[in-house]
């Protein structure tokens, strides 16, 4: 982890997380997570928490920004991810500027994005406001991880299902 001053890329990404964090859909845990993508051309995509009313099926703002992505066909492209979040008061107003970091399956989920995309990912976490922003890396988050490589996935599997479509 380094605490570094955050560059103007990773504020400005993490200001898409805190934008998409506004969105979230989170009735129950009443904590709104936003998440922004940044992919190698500099295209951001965000996601923001989706819960559910069985809980258990809720998705993290992460999981839902890197599924996004993938669902555009840029899932070897992903570069770096912000994260923010904090509590929704009963105003609405989302506040607190503790920093969030990944739950442990959106760190899994990490793995799996920077391992298709064959680059080191910047994981950069903040609060829902403040100017504190923490940098991460995944292996940092997941030591030991299990990937893609275990089973004998490279980043090419990736870089190949995307040739194959625009071919
Ligand atoms: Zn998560």
């Amino acid at each position: 982890m380094t605490d570094s001053p955050p560059s103007p890329s990773a504020l400005a990404l993490v200001a898409a997380a805190r934008a998409a964090m506004h969105h979230a859909h989170a009735p129950y845990s009443r904590f709104a997570v936003g998440a922004a993508v940044r992919l190698t051309d500099g295209a951001i995509i965000q996601g923001s928490n989706f819960e559910n009313a069985s809980y258990g099926l809720s998705l993290c703002a992460e999981t839902v920004a890197i599924a996004a992505a993938n669902a555009q066909g840029r899932l070897a492209d992903i570069e770096a991810i912000a994260v923010a979040g904090g509590a929704i008061a009963a105003s609405g107003r989302i506040g607190g500027s503790a920093i969030i970091t990944p739950c442990g399956r959106c760190r899994q989920i990490l793995n799996e994005a920077e391992q298709m995309a064959g680059r080191t990912l910047s994981i950069l976490c903040a609060g829902a406001e403040g100017d504190a922003v923490q940098q991460h890396s995944v292996a940092g988050l997941l030591p030991h991880a299990f990937g893609p490589a275990n089973l004998g996935i490279t980043s090419g599997f990736a870089r190949a299902a995307v040739e194959s479509r625009d071919a």
